[in-house]
C-alpha cells in the first residue's frame, strides 16, 4: 500500500516516531488511529512480503536484513573496558533494519512476564555489583496490554499450569505440535516436568484478514511471505497507514534530536537515502529504535544543556544493557524428525522460571526444543555437527545427511542482570557510512547469568537422554558476545537519578521526549522479551495519547 499521507517537514506534526519495529509499529498505529498526525522515520527500506526470500546465504549468513554491511549501523564489541572494541563476525547488537524492524525476522516465541518479574528486587533483595531493581509498574498494570497484543497482533497458544493470570483467553489455539515438541514432552514426562504449548506470535488460524501459517519452515531470521508471522509490518503498519494520519518514511537514518530554547524536543534530523540532511519538526518525539540504537541516538544528541547525551542527567543512558543468556544442547534421534518444517518451537518447559535460592544464584529461564540451525543446510553444516566428526570429507557428509532430519536442539533462555559495566557507548574510532560513531557494546555476563545457563544446559542434556536421543552434545557455553534481545539502556523508574524515563515512558529531563522499546526494561525477564516490548508500547500509546489530548505534552 502506498502512503496515504505525506507531511511537510517544516510543519510540526503531533509525533515523530524513530523506528518502526515491535514498539514503533504499535505506537504508530495506536496514535494515528486516535487521530494524531504521525511521521515514522525508519532507517531501513520498506520491504513487502513479496520481497522476502528463502535464500539462506543472503538472509542468515550475510544477515542482509540486519544490514551487516554496516551501512547504517556499524558496531564493535569488547568484554570490558580493558579491551579495545573490535568488529566481530556477527553484529553484537543484532536487529533488522526494515519497516517492521526486528518483528519481521524474529522467531515469534511470545512469553508474557509473570508477576514476580516486576518485583524481584523486593522479593530477593539486592545483588552486589548490579543495578537489580523493581519495575515502577506491576503485572496487573500491563495485563490489559498483554491481552491487546494477543488480540491485535495475533498470538496463538494455550494456558500452562504456572502462567500468570490472563483476563481473556488466547484468540486462537496453539500451532500443531512438531516432532521436537513430542520429544520434549516425552522427556519432560519422564522427569516430572511440564512441557506446555509454546505461545507464538504466529497465526494458527485465519485472523483479522490475515492468512494462517503455511509451515514453510523459513521462520527464524526470515520475513514471512504469507503475513502469518505477527510482525508490526503485517498487523499494525497497514492500519496506521489506512488511518490517513501516518506517514511511514523509510530509508531515513536519524542522527540527532534537536531541542528548542526551552529545552523541548522540536525537530528530528536524519539522512535520506541519498545522504541529504533533512529535518522533521514535531510537537513530541518518541524513540523506538531499540535497546542499542535509542541509546546511541541519545548519546549522539548531546548539547551544552545535556553534555553527556540527551535526557542523560542520570548517566543511565546506555547502562544496564542486558541480552538474555542462552544455552544449547543437541540430540540425534534414531527416527527422522523432519523438524525443519514449520515454526521453530511448539513446546516449552517453564518449571525453572523462578529464582530458587537453593540453587545458590539468581536467575530463571525456559527450555524449548526446536530444529534451530538444523532448519537450514548451511547453518546445519557450520554449527550443528557433533564434535567427534571430522570437519570435511565423506565422514562429514555422511553424518550431515543422517543428522539433518534426525536432529533437534534444546534451547534454554535465561536471565541477565543489569550492571554498569555492560553498556552501549559511542566508539571513539569506528564510524558508520554517515560518519556517526559506531555502537560500542561492552558486555560480560554476571556469574549468576552463566551459572543459570549452565544449570539449564545440564537439565537440557537430561531431557535429551530421557527423550531417547542416540547421541547428544553441548553447544559450548561461552560468554555472550552477541545477541538479539537488546534491553535496559534507558530504563524506566520513578527516581530520575537512577532511570531515564518514568513509568509513562516520558523522559525525566525533556517533557516532550518519550522512549519506548527494549531499552525501557528494568530486568530482563527470562528471554523472549518482545511480548512485553509490545505490551509496553500499547500502554505507552494509551498514556501518551491521553496526555496529548489533555494538553499535557
Ligand atoms: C533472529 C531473531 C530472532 C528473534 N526471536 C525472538 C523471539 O522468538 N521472541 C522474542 O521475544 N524476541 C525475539 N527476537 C528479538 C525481537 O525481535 C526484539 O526483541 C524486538 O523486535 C525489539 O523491538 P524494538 O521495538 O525494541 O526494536 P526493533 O524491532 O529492533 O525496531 C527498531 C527499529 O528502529 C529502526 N532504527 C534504529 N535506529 C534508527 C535510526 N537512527 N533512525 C531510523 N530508524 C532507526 C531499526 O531499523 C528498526 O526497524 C529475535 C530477534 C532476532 C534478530
Ligand atoms: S513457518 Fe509459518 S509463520 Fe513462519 S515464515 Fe513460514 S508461513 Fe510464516
Amino acid at each position: 500500500m502506498a502512503n496515504s499521507v505525506s507531511f511537510d517537514t517544516r510543519k510540526a506534526v503531533d509525533f515523530v516516531i524513530v523506528g518502526s519495529g515491535s514498539a514503533g509499529g504499535i505506537l504508530a498505529k495506536e496514535l494515528s488511529t486516535a487521530g494524531f498526525d504521525v511521521v515514522v522515520l525508519e532507517q531501513g527500506p520498506y520491504r513487502r512480503p513479496a520481497d522476502f526470500s528463502h535464500d539462506e546465504y543472503s538472509v542468515v549468513i550475510l544477515e542482509e536484513m540486519a544490514d551487516f554491511g554496516n551501512v547504517n549501523s556499524r558496531q564493535t564489541f569488547r568484554h570490558d573496558d580493558s579491551e579495545v572494541a573490535v568488529q566481530t563476525m556477527r553484529q553484537p547488537a543484532g536487529y533488522a533494519q526494515t519497516v517492521g524492524g526486528s518483528s519481521v525476522h524474529y522467531t515469534a516465541n511470545f512469553w508474557r512476564f509473570r508477576e514476580i518479574d516486576f518485583k524481584e528486587r523486593s522479593v530477593h533483595g539486592p545483588i552486589s555489583g548490579t543495578n537489580f531493581a523493581d519495575w515502577p509498574i506491576s503485572y496487573a498494570d500491563l495485563e490489559p496490554y498483554y491481552t491487546k497484543v494477543d488480540w491485535e497482533i495475533g498470538v496463538s497458544g494455550a494456558p500452562g499450569p504456572n502462567d500468570a493470570w490472563r483476563s481473556k483467553p488466547y484468540p486462537m489455539p496453539p500451532m500443531p505440535i512438531k516432532s521436537s515438541g513430542v520429544l520434549l514432552e516425552r522427556g519432560a514426562n519422564k522427569l516430572g516436568l511440564t512441557a506446555q504449548p509454546e505461545p507464538l506470535a504466529i497465526l494458527s488460524q485465519p485472523f483479522n484478514g490475515r492468512m494462517p501459517c503455511m509451515n514453510c519452515g523459513y521462520c527464524m531470521w526470515f520475513g514471512c511471505e504469507h503475513g502469518a508471522k505477527s510482525s508490526t509490518l503485517s498487523a499494525m503498519i497497514p492500519l496506521a497507514e489506512a488511518s490517513g494520519h501516518c506517514e511511514i518514511r523509510p530509508n531515513s537514518a536519524v542522527f540527532r534530536v534537536e531541542l528548542d530554547e526551552r529545552g523541548r524536543a522540536s525537530e528530528v534530523l536524519y539522512y535520506d537515502i541519498d545522504g541529504n540532511e533533512r529535518g522533521q519538526r514535531a510537537k513530541a518525539v518518541i524513540l523506538a529504535a531499540n535497546g542499542a540504537e535509542s541509546a546511541r541516538l541519545l548519546l549522539l544528541s548531546e548539547s551544552s544543556r545535556f553534555p553527556d547525551g540527551l535526557a542523560n542527567s542520570s548517566g543511565y543512558v546506555g547502562r544496564n544493557f542486558m541480552y538474555n543468556a542462552h544455552a544449547g544442547a543437541f540430540g540425534v534421534f534414531p527416527e527422522p524428525l523432519n523438524d525443519y518444517k514449520g515454526v521453530q518451537v511448539t513446546r516449552i518447559i517453564h518449571d525453572y522460571y523462578e529464582t530458587d535460592e537453593k540453587r545458590g544464584f539468581y536467575g530463571g529461564g525456559g527450555i524449548d526444543a526446536r530444529p534451530l540451525f538444523s532448519a537450514h543446510p548451511i547453518m546445519h553444516a557450520l554449527l550443528s555437527m557433533p564434535p567427534d566428526v571430522p570437519g570435511w570429507g565423506k565422514a562429514f557428509k555422511d553424518e550431515m545427511a543422517w543428522n539433518f532430519t534426525r536432529q533437534m536442539t534444546i534451547v534454554a533462555s535465561t536471565t541477565s542482570l543489569a550492571m554498569d559495566r555492560n553498556n552501549i557507548t559511542l566508539d571513539p574510532e569506528s564510524t558508520d557510512r554517515w560518519g556517526r560513531p559506531a555502537i560500542r557494546v561492552t558486555y560480560r555476563d554476571h556469574p549468576d547469568d552463566l551459572a543459570m545457563a549452565a544449570f539449564l544446559q545440564d537439565r537440557s542434556m537430561e531431557l535429551l537422554d530421557a527423550a531417547g536421543a542416540d547421541k547428544s552434545w553441548r553447544l559450548p557455553l561461552e560468554p555472550t558476545s552477541f545477541g538479539y534481545h537488546l534491553l535496559g539502556t534507558a530504563r524506566m523508574g520513578d527516581d530520575p537519578r537512577t532511570s531515564v524515563v518514568d513509568a509513562e515512558h516520558r523522559s525525566h529531563d525533556v517533557p516532550n521526549l518519550f522512549i519506548c522499546d527494549g531499552s525501557s526494561f528494568v530486568t530482563s525477564g527470562r528471554g523472549q522479551p518482545t511480548m512485553t516490548i509490545m505490551a509496553l508500547a500499547f500502554r505507552a500509546a494509551d498514556r501518551i495519547g491521553a496526555a496529548a489530548a489533555a494538553g499535557e505534552i
